[in-house]
């Protein structure tokens, strides 16, 4: 059953859901400011098994940011999806949340890695 749909900005990636995305967080590190072009980047897990990609997935470009952590994104728009690899979470992908084209509403949003949060972030 699919759960949820999203899409990069230029549409050519498509994805579906199975599940609810889980553990929504505002990652304010430098490795996803500087990715994301902003202050904080938005991302929420789900099991590699519930993701499916409908169109594009040859177009995503990978970018290992680290030895094991590997960030994915749209080689036509940019636009950032996949970010997979934690050793902790080997069969989880965290996706980002804002590429969501339902509607979802996160029960709970955490920040992580607040100590390199930008000074010019409105709370
Ligand atoms: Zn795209
Ligand atoms: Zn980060």
């Amino acid at each position: 059953m699919t759960m949820h749909k999203g899409s990069c900005l230029c549409g050519a990636i498509t994805y579906e859901l199975k599940s609810e995305p889980k553990a929504v967080t505002h990652c304010h590190c430098r490795m996803c400011q500087k990715q994301h072009g902003a202050a904080f980047a938005t991302y929420a897990s789900i099991p590699k098994s519930d993701l499916t990609y409908l169109s594009g997935e040859n177009l995503l470009v990978s970018y290992n940011s680290s030895a094991s952590i590997v960030r994915k994104f749209c080689g036509l728009c940019g636009s950032n999806i996949e970010w997979v690899g934690s050793e902790e979470y080997p069969d989880w992908v965290s996706l980002t949340l804002a590429s969501l084209d339902s509607p979802f509403k996160p029960n709970r949003v955490k920040r992580v890695r607040v100590e390199s949060q930008v000074c010019w972030l409105q709370q």
